[in-house]
Order: C-alpha cells, then structure tokens, then sequence
C-alpha cells in the first residue's frame, strides 16, 4: 500500500509540475502570445499551484493524523463564510474543468465552532473529488437542522456502488470500478475528510446512486450547550 501510495503521489506531483514549469517557461521566454493566451498561462499556473498545494496539504496532513500529531483550532465563527469561502478558492479549477458550481448558502446562518483552515481543506478536497469523478455542474448548499448545520456537495457524476460506500472513507482506497480507476488519485482525501469532521465533533457521509450522482454530507453540531448561538445583527 505504502509503494502504491508513493507512487501516485509522484504521478499526481508529476502533471501540474510540467503544466507550471511549461506556461512559466513559455513566459520567460517571451514567445509571441497575444493578450488571451497569456492571461491563459498565468491562470493555468495559478491554478496547478493551488492543485499542488492541496496535494502537499494532504500527504503532510495525512502524515501528521498518522503520527497524531495533527491538531485543530476550533473556534465559534460563520461557517456558511467559510464554505462560501472555499467555494469561491475552488470555482477557477472546477470551470476550467467545464464543471459549474452553484452555491446556496444562506448568510445568516448561526455560528458554529470549527477550524476554517481543516474546513477550507475538507471543501477542496469533496470538490475536487466532484469534479473529477462528476461532470456537468456540482451544487454545495447548507441547511440549519434543530441539532447543527448541514452542508452538502451535490455532484451528478459516476456515483459510487452501495458495497464501497463505507469504504471509499478509508485511507488508501480507490474504488474498484474502472470509470474510477481513471481517474489519479492517491486514495487519502476522504480518510483526511472524515478525520477532520470527527475531530469537529461531527460526520461526513454519503448517499449516492451508480451513474447518476453522489451527495456528501458534513454535519457540524452546535456547542454542548444544544442552541444556536445567534450571529450578530449586521455582522456579516
Ligand atoms: P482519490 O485520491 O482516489 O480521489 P479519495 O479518498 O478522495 O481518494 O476518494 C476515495 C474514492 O472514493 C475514490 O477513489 C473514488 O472511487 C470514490 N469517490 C470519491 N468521491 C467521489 C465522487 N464524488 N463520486 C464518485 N466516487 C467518488
């Protein structure tokens, strides 16, 4: 497993590595590009990096959850600013994919005790995964439940069978269908998903249906004291 995995994180490392070191290099050179291709260039390089680093996020991460050394910060705050937040990071790579993403969140959702750095890497990683695995367009949305807040990634994609459902959240595993298989991937995004929303107190799970789509679902519970606690008048 540990060879396996190591071997697809150099394949993942490998793709944006060329895509910035070719649009950099064709910058640096000067080659006659007109005013589109290189806004083309700049935004490929953009983009790569910000697939990079969520791929360096996610190996270091995963490292430090296996050696238990990871830690979070949970503070109360706006968790819908937080997921718009991430959507808004994401939006560039999933068009850039021919996905569209919709968001409905309300704004004047409680507050909720949550770290927005784990939950902006818990966003990346789901979208991601809709993209990759979705097509067509990906819907986050959030609803307030008696008990907490919901937030659900909607994708209308390959969908996954009922007998890996439990298993696609453990670490290392790729689903065996060969619409998947693909796919890269290195088989840690779930695993890192599902560790951060237990440290939240919360869970993430999933309804899916094989070749229509998947929706995950991450639930954030209030405070122990069961009540929402009220946003602010006007703040936003
Ligand atoms: P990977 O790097 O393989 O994408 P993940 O831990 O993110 O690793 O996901 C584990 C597996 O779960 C994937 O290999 C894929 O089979 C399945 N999966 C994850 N998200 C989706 C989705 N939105 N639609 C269909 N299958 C998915």
């Amino acid at each position: 497993m540990k060879t396996s995995f190591a071997a697809s994180v150099s394949h993942e490392l490998r793709s944006p590595i060329t895509q910035i070191r070719l649009k950099g290099e064709a910058l640096q050179l000067g080659l006659p590009l007109d005013q589109d291709d290189r806004a083309r260039h700049y935004e490929v390089i953009v983009r790569e990096a910000e697939r990079l680093s969520r791929l360096v996020d996610n190996v270091l991460d995963f490292a430090a959850i296996e050696r238990g050394t990871k830690n979070y910060h949970l503070r109360l705050g706006d968790l819908g600013k937080t997921v718009q937040n991430a959507v808004d990071t994401m939006r560039m790579t999933m068009e850039a994919r021919g996905v569209d993403l919709l968001s409905r969140i309300p704004d004047d959702l409680p507050m909720v005790k949550h770290d927005s750095d784990a939950i902006a890497q818990v966003m990346g990683n789901l979208l991601s995964n809709a993209a990759k695995y979705g097509g067509g367009w990906v819907q986050v949305s959030a609803t307030l439940l008696p008990e907490g807040i919901q937030i659900e990634v909607a994708d209308h994609g390959i969908g996954i069978d009922y007998q890996e459902v439990e298993r696609i959240f453990d670490k290392f595993y790729r689903s065996s269908d060969p619409e998947a298989r693909r796919r890269k991937g290195t088989g840690i995004g779930l695993a890192i998903v599902r560790y951060i929303m237990e440290a939240h107190g919360g869970q993430v799970s999933v309804y899916s249906t094989p070749g229509k789509g998947s929706v995950f679902h991450l639930f954030f519970p209030f405070a122990t004291s069961g009540r929402p606690i009220s946003k602010r008048p006007g703040a936003s």
